[in-house]
């Protein structure tokens, strides 16, 4: 893969496309970690006196009220407040405007372009990887750099669109990503996973591919339920996904040994965090309970696997944890994994968020940026954004 450091880049104009998509609320940045996450490929072009144009989605724009609450205005804001530097914002994502200032700039200037999902409104140009788009978007630098790593599973204008037409890379973040990435390409044994979240549906390619290079699967959150059930178990009223609980089965008896369940949960009568709960065996659960958290004695049972480990992937936290009674299974573990500086990569999306809200985040080896992305990765599946410029 070509890094920004294969490139010759010094004083010429390049384009960034980065990942500010933040989330915003009335006009504030509620967490501006993608945006320190962009600053050291900023800051490196800035050092090698390049003229640098950034482009970033934020949200999704359907429809004209759209507009306004995913308006990157806010983010030049705060880049200019990190970087320490003039940011000149341009309200638009085409146009004479934006020709203009592009044409003006001197070494070290940087233009921030209108959310390029404004485009959206008009055909869906942006997502569908509109060819004249791409093509205009490329014309205004020389050199084009994908820092966006959030976006990387998708063929969109702002990414594919224009590195078909530039020299490119990947920025230092892409670069991060991947190279914790690739270790589960031919990873060292014991290799653990740890999956949990909602649906077994939107794991079934992840299951599928990393079955055949793990040691272990840990099954926890709300899909363990399918897997139970299709061993048998009453489940109650938990999660169920009724219609891959054949593909359960299948991956049950064909890896019979890898797959590893829980053998207790806890269980309450009501989705809430008011009601009472009980820690149950998975031979107790009533028809009325649903089970919202692993238990004590399957977060034992998961720590026994996981002190082997060489290294470990965790996708889906292992209960509710947006609920603070059923968040100890998840926090649990990551206590463990952090405690015992077992190698651990997050892959994106719920599982970081919860390593966050539990301050654990900094503590793990490697935790991903981009939920999809990551999935799509472990679901072996190519990414358009990085075979563009492969
Ligand atoms: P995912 O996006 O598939 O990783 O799913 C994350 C969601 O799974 C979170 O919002 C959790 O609340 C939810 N989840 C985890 N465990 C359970 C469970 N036992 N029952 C219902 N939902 C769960």
């Amino acid at each position: 893969m070509k890094t920004i450091k294969d490139i010759d880049i010094e004083s010429k104009k390049v384009i960034i496309r980065c990942d500010f998509n933040v989330p915003i609320k009335d006009g504030n940045i509620i967490d501006d970690t993608r945006i320190k996450e962009s600053l050291k490929t900023i800051n490196y072009c800035i050092d090698k006196n390049c003229k640098i144009i950034l482009l970033s989605h934020l949200g999704r724009v359907k429809e004209k009220s759209d507009l306004e609450k995913n308006n990157l205005k806010p983010v030049a804001i705060r880049l200019s407040e990190l970087l320490d530097k003039k940011i000149t914002f341009i309200d638009e994502t085409r146009g004479k405007k934006l020709e203009d200032s592009v044409n003006k700039m001197k070494a070290k200037d940087i233009v921030l372009i209108q959310n390029t999902r404004y485009e959206d409104l008009d055909d869906k140009k942006e997502s569908s990887n509109d060819e004249k788009l791409g093509t205009y978007w490329a014309s205004l630098g020389e050199v084009f750099i994908n820092d966006a790593f959030g976006t990387i599973h998708r063929a969109h204008a702002s990414n594919v669109g224009i590195a078909t037409h530039l020299p490119s890379c990947v920025g230092f973040l892409i670069e991060k990503e991947l190279n914790a990435l690739t270790e589960l390409d031919n990873p060292t044994s014991p290799f653990v996973v740890i999956l949990g979240g909602a649906k077994v549906s939107d794991k079934i390619g992840v299951i599928k591919n990393l079955v055949k290079k793990a040691d272990q699967i840990l099954i926890g959150g709300g899909m363990a339920f399918t897997f139970l059930k299709a061993e048998g178990y009453e489940i109650g009223n938990s999660l169920l996904d009724n219609e891959n609980i054949d593909f359960c089965s299948q991956i049950l008896k064909d890896h019979e040994k890898k797959i590893i369940l829980p053998v207790d949960v806890a269980v309450t009568t009501e989705y809430s965090n008011q009601e009472e709960y009980l820690t149950k065996d998975i031979t107790d659960i009533e028809y009325n309970e649903m089970g919202l958290d692993i238990g004590e004695k399957t977060v034992e049972l998961f720590e026994n696997y996981l002190k082997k480990a060489k290294i470990v992937v965790w996708n889906g936290p292992l209960g509710v944890y947006e609920f603070p009674k059923y968040k100890k299974g998840t926090d649990n573990i990551l206590k463990y994994i952090t405690e015992n500086k077992i190698k651990t990569i997050l892959g994106g999306g719920d599982i970081v968020a919860a390593a966050t809200k539990a301050n654990l985040k900094d503590k793990v080896y490697h935790a991903s940026t981009g939920g999809g992305a990551t999935l799509e990765y472990l679901e072996g599946k190519k990414l358009p954004g990085l075979e563009v410029i492969k």
